[in-house]
Order: C-alpha cells, then structure tokens, then sequence
C-alpha cells in the first residue's frame, strides 16, 4: 500500500461496477474514495433496470387484468394512473439511492458528491477538491445517443422516458434492440399506441431467429406496430411530432423515443490528461485485465463497451478489487454463455449459442423446438404461445444454447444457465425430472 496518495483507490461513477468495486477493495484493506456527480447506483438503479422492470410489471397487469376473466373474476378493467406509477418508482429509487449510500458507508468508502476529471494520472479533480491516488477505477457507464438526421433534438431516450409527466397516447420507438423492446411492451402495456420502426429486417439482431420471429408474431397480436426495414429520415414538431420515414410514410405522434444504442460517458473525464486512450467508437480501452493504457488506471463496465450488462459489471470490478487489494489469484471472468433476457411480454429468456451461431462455429447439430399453448391461457384464452428451442452439439452431447420466448422465460433461463455453464448434456437433461405442470418442465421432456 502506498502512502503518498490520499486513497490506495478511487473509483470514478457509482454505477453497479464501481460501487462493487469500491466495497470489495475496500474489505480487503484498501483506503477507498468513489466519486458520483449524478446517482448513487449509476444507470442500472436509476435510468436502467430497476425502473425499467418496475414499468415492464405495471404493463404486465393490463393483460393479467384481461386474463383474470377466464378465472372467474371480474371483467372490468380497471384504469391506469401513470402519475402514480412514477411517483411510487421514485420512492423505490430513492430507497435504494439510499442503500447503495450505506453500503458505501458502511464498507468504509468515502463519497465525493461530484464529477471526477483527471489533472495526470494521479490525480483528479472532483468539484473544489483534488485528490491523489495509486489506483484509480474508471466505472463511468454510458449514456444513450440521439440519431443525426433533422429534427433528432425532438426525439427522447430511455432516460427521459421514465419521468414523462403524461403517458403518451402514441409513441415512435426508434431501433430494434434491447430497449426499443423493452419499452414498445412497456408503453404499449400501459395503454400507447406504439410504432416500432427498425432499419433492419427482423428486430434483436444477434438472438436466435427464431425466438425473434416469435415475439415479434406475438406483439404484432397484442396491437404493436412495426416498420421493418425502414428509417426515419426528419421529424417536424407542431403540436404533435410529424415523422417522416423511409418508406415514404409519416407518422404523427406525442412522443419519438431513439433507443438506437449507447455511447461511453467521457464528458467530463478528461482521460487524456492521464493518457488514457480511447477505442475509435469512444469506448475506454482496456487489456484483458481491465487496465487502460496508464498502468494504475483500469475501467469495467460499460464505459469499456465490452458486455453493456450491470451483472457483467459487477463481475468485472469486483474481479478487479479481489485480484488488486485481496491477494486472490482467480481467473478472469468469462464471458461465455452470459443469460440475458428481454422483458418483452412474453420474456425473452436465453443463454448460449444461437442456431446461427452454432453452425458458423462448426457443430454439428440437432435442434428441438417447442411451440405451445401455456396452461395459463387454456382458461385466459388468450391467444399467446411459448416457444422453446434447445441446441444441442451432437459429437459431445452439450447443450450449446436454449432460447425461449415465454412468461416468466428470464426466471427459468438463469437456472439452466448454470446447467450449461456447468457442460450439462442433453442426456442429463433427459434423466431430469420435470415439475408438473410447468412450462419449464419442457425443457426436461424435448424429444
Ligand atoms: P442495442 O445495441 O441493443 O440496439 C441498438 C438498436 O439500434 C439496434 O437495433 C441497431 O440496429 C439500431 N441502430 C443502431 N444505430 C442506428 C442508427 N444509426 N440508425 C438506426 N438504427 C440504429 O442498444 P440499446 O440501446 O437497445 O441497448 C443498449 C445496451 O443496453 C444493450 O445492448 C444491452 O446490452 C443493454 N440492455 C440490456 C437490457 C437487458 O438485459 N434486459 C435491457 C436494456 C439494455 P442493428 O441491429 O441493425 O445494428
């Protein structure tokens, strides 16, 4: 340990990299400082997940409400008060503001309530204050970017869509990945009309085809519209927004949401006075090992733009703290078979290689496919379906991938994540024994 800086380590954005990062190092003996000039808990707890999947559930009921009638409850659906939802997810942000301040307290981590900017690679700037430090963590995150064509500066992202005063009666969703999803079920849930317009043919370009072929089926049912292979060239603003797009259509709506992908949050960070190098597409560039091109700075998560996923964040720093301040030689982590989900309506739930995937890279495979009615609906009626779709490697017997398009996929798919992390083959899954009824259970019985 050093003890010509004022902190051993400083970490740069309170996001779930950094925050992780700083306790850990911190309860290995490290004399940690955190600088955080917007929210305590960064994208995930405040712009990101946490009130994302609240919305996603308050979008869920609307059908839960429907369904309810094949059950014997009443048919009257009740009304939605966007206000209240807003209010009540604030008080959950705020709650965890709240936590993740004494998680930091209590991990004995000092907090600087502002933006950090590099003077050399050293020492950093954070408000009235400079301060010096042997290691120090860029954890800034990301931010997410407005399209370039006239009119773009009327467009929201995701970050003002969670505290829109009013439920737009018709919003534009611009893009066709995670968050455009995402938020097309979320605001179509609540009662918008929505329009989801996409550049390229099929949306969620990298999962599986024919998972992204189900659920588009399924939201093109619920009353989604999409525009597939079309762009926006201007939007005028009157009133209302009038879009211009490629296929020679305009669409007048309230609101026009870009969710065309993220850029890494270097504003204020002057990397450069540290001689921090940047990747062309404005990414902090790192070695496997998480350090930049300064020997004592490193950067995780999203700012590196390597896995843009809070968990992978988490990993990362926390990797990063045990092997710098704990004297804990492990393997870096992997970046292999990550489950991630869509919360889509239904899920998206997934981990592994795609069809499309598994082929380019060689293997010789069989797929099984389900495609079914979920107990649920037998009653709801509702005209839903589940789709499953299992990988398997015929020379080893591995299962390479499981998609599914389904309720409640996210929850079953973190599960047999770890049984494909785990090598698990299709004959262990074979000898598995379902839990009836469940649709998870089909997973156990694929023939
Ligand atoms: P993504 O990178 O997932 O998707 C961006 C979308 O915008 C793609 O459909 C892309 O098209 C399209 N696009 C990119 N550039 C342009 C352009 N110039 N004009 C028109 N369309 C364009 O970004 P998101 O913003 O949806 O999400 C960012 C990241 O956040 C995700 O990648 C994910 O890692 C993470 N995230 C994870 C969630 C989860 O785990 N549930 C939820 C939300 C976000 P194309 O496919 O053709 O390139």
């Amino acid at each position: 340990m050093s003890h010509n800086f004022d902190y051993d380590y400083f970490v740069i954005g309170a996001g779930s990299g950094g925050v992780r990062s700083a306790r850990i190092a911190a309860s290995h003996g490290a004399k940690v400082g955190i600088a955080e000039g917007r929210f305590m808990g960064g994208t995930c707890v405040n712009i990101g997940c946490v009130p994302k999947k609240l919305m996603a559930y308050a979008a869920d009921y609307h059908a839960h409400f429907e369904d309810a009638a094949g059950f014997g409850w009443s048919k009257e659906t009740p009304s939605f008060d966007w206000s209240t939802l807003i209010k009540n997810k604030d008080i959950e942000i705020k709650r965890l503001n709240g936590i993740y301040k004494n998680l930091l307290g209590n991990a004995d981590v000092t907090i600087h309530g502002d933006y950090a900017s590099f003077i050399d690679e050293h020492t950093l700037k954070i408000g009235d204050e400079t301060i010096t430090a042997d290691k120090i963590l860029i954890a800034t995150g990301g931010t997410p970017r407005l399209p370039d064509f006239g009119g773009a500066e009327h467009m929201i992202v995701s970050d003002d869509a969670f505290y829109l005063e009013n439920l737009p009666e018709h919003v534009v969703i611009y893009g066709g990945g995670y968050i455009a999803v995402e938020f097309a079920h979320i605001f179509h849930g609540l009662g918008a009309k929505v329009s989801l317009i996409y550049r390229g043919d099929m949306f969620l370009r990298g999962f599986d085809d024919d998972i992204r072929e189900h659920l588009y089926k399924e939201m093109q049912k619920q009353g989604v519209e999409f525009h597939f292979n079309t762009t926006i060239e201007h939007i005028e603003k009157s009133q209302q927004l009038n879009i211009t797009l490629s296929n020679g259509k305009t669409i007048t709506a309230d609101e026009a949401m870009a969710a065309i992908g993220r850029v890494a949050k270097t504003d204020n960070l002057n990397p450069s006075a540290a001689n921090v190098e940047l990747n062309a597409n404005g990414t902090i560039k790192t070695n496997d090992g998480y350090q930049t091109s300064t020997d004592n700075i490193y950067a995780v998560g999203d700012v590196t733009g390597r896995v843009e996923l809070t968990p992978v964040a988490i990993k990362e720093g926390h990797w990063l703290a045990d092997t710098m301040f704990g004297n804990i030689d492990r393997p870096a982590p992997s970046y292999d078979n990550i489950p991630t989900a869509v919360f889509s309506r239904p899920n998206i739930g997934t981990v592994g290689l795609s069809e499309a995937q598994a082929r380019a890279q060689g293997h010789n495979i069989t797929v099984y496919k389900s495609d079914f009615k979920p107990m649920v609906h037998t009653l709801s009626k509702r005209d839903e379906r589940t789709f499953i779709k299992m990988i398997v490697d015929n020379k080893t017997d591995k299962v390479l991938g499981i998609h599914m398009v389904g309720l409640d996929s996210p929850e079953m798919l973190q599960g047999f994540g770890v049984a494909i992390k785990a090598g698990a083959t299709k004959a262990i899954f074979d000898e598995t024994i379902g839990i009836h009824p469940t649709s998870a259970e089909e997973l156990v019985t694929m023939r």
